[in-house]
């Protein structure tokens, strides 16, 4: 078979009006950080974006003041209404500048443009709307009555979906009636810091929304700060253990995001058309780089061979190479630390006995890429089935009966998505039941919707974001 090839479709980036260099957003202007700036790169073509200030210990503390004075002086006197107005306000924007978010999110991250378009800065704008029409309901968020905000919110989130993690973190603290300071991750800082401008726009009184930029060291200073009321954090395991040592014992309020290990199950009734996507779109959407991917594919035994066959044609058609362009399936990887990672765990799952397959797609010459892989024969015990490896690597497992399909599918530390494709509801139904996983999905992955509540068990982390629930992390019983 012959495709037709692509001409390609870049999209401009003329209408990104970037600064050299920037500081930090602390109490409604810009300030220089007291720390050494880094560079932002482009992950595809390793060129310099822009450079980005360090907020050191003192900065924290800046920003922290003036989240504290925003809260007693202003944004804790407002009305729900008056609130929701706000962000209605930056929902608005967010949806005028999307195209611009969108460019500026596949330079800095790498993601092809057609997820940052399609899916990212759409679901940005409906988080800000989602919880702008909660601000003035509080009272019916099933909390009971006149809950109460907590105070300053100190937030961390991870690279992945810089400009989606932040909305997750800003829309429900903001809503609640908080103040927050938010720390964006230090290979993606620039969609955060146009958010600082949107913030701005959005006349939204100085002090409500501060960005801090930095590294592990700023995070670390924010979430210890001892005047922060509330801690929500979104990164990995490792880094959310270290968080909840630190915080414990000092009556801070803790949501902790962390990762995962799904199993993305396929019974032999499935629709197998659909399956093949939905196993595609698991864990190769975002070059697998996504907390709740479904990186361990566990397909029945006797439609192994079929589904295995027929994904390895689909993912030779996938397209690997420049983000801005519109046909552009797989991005970069984001830095070379992830690839040196994901290079090393795929290593480690060949010399572990697994297959390895590899899609047959050219590499450009610069940047950080990693084609679609996927390890077949996978032991349970290997390390490629229990660690998150965080790019585009699939590994597969069978199973014979539902009930070793759960036993599987349960056996990780980790608990935070699951998916399953059947053409019986029943059977669907009855096996989500006994997964331990926070999401779970049927005849589809990688769903998110403002509406429906999002966390993990077991390693996974702990709280919910997305929802009701989402707000319940911002708020206290009232009087
Ligand atoms: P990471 O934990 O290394 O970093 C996350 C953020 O924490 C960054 O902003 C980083 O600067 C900061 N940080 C690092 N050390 C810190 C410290 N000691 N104290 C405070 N902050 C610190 O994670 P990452 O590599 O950026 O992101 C990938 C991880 O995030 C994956 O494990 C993924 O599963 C997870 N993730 C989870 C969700 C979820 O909702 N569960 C969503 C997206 C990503």
């Amino acid at each position: 078979m012959t495709f037709l090839d692509y001409a390609p479709a870049p999209e401009s980036t003329s209408i990104l009006h970037l600064r050299t260099s920037y500081g930090l957003f602390i109490d409604g202007a810009w300030v220089k950080g007291h720390g050494m700036p880094f560079a932002s790169i482009s992950p595809a073509t390793e060129r310099h974006i822009a450079e980005i200030a360090t907020a050191t210990a003192d900065d924290v503390d800046a920003a922290v003041a003036a989240a504290r004075r925003a809260y007693d002086r202003t944004w804790s006197k407002l009305s729900g209404a008056d609130r929701g107005k706000y962000l209605f306000r930056i929902a608005r924007l967010v949806q005028e500048r999307a195209r611009e978010l969108a460019v500026a999110e596949s330079l800095d991250n790498g993601k092809p443009i057609k997820e940052s378009r399609d899916v990212d800065v759409p679901l940005v704008a409906a988080w800000f709307f989602y919880y702008a029409g909660w601000a003035d309901k509080l009272d019916h968020a099933g909390l009971g009555a006149d809950p109460r905000a907590l105070g300053v919110a100190a937030q961390v989130i991870p690279w992945n979906f810089p400009l989606l993690m932040l909305a997750w973190k800003i829309a429900p603290a903001l809503a609640a009636g908080n103040t927050v300071v938010l720390k964006p991750a230090e290979t993606t800082s620039l969609t955060a810091l146009l958010f600082a401008e949107i913030v701005q726009q959005a006349e939204l009184p100085a002090g409500v929304v501060n960005i801090v930029t930095g590294a592990g060291e700023t995070g670390a200073a924010l979430v210890r700060h001892p005047d922060v009321d509330k801690v929500a954090f979104t990164g990995s395991t490792a880094v959310g253990r270290e968080i909840a040592k630190a915080v414990a014992g000092t009556g801070k309020k803790v949501t902790l995001e962390l990762g995962g290990k799904a199993a993305n199950i396929v019974f032999d009734d499935a629709p197998i058309d659909q399956a093949i996507e939905g196993i595609v779109n698991g864990i190769f959407f975002n070059q697998g780089h996504v907390c709740c991917a479904g990186s361990r594919l566990l397909v029945q035994e006797n439609i192994h061979d079929e589904v295995v066959d027929r994904l390895k044609s689909r993912l030779a058609t996938l397209r690997l190479g420049d983000p801005l362009d519109k046909n552009t399936d797989i991005g970069a990887i984001n830095s070379k630390e992830q690839l040196d990672r994901i290079r090393e765990l795929s290593d480690i799952g060949e010399a572990e006995g697994a297959e390895r397959w590899t899609a047959p797609c050219a590499i450009p010459e610069n940047g950080f890429w990693f084609a679609p892989t996927i390890f077949d024969n996978v032991s349970t015990s290997s390390r490629i089935a229990r660690e998150e490896i965080f790019g585009p690597v699939l590994s597969v497992l069978t199973f014979r009966t539902p009930a070793e399909a759960v036993a599987k599918a349960n056996n990780t530390p980790y608990g935070l998505s699951a998916g399953i494709w059947s053409d019986k509801g029943s059977k669907i139904l009855a096996v989500a039941d006994k997964l331990r996983a926070g999401v779970i999905w049927a005849n589809t992955f990688n769903r998110f919707d403002p509406a429906s509540p999002f966390g993990g068990y077991k390693e996974s982390g702990y709280g919910r974001e997305g929802g009701r629930q989402g707000l319940a992390a911002y708020l206290k019983a009232g009087k």
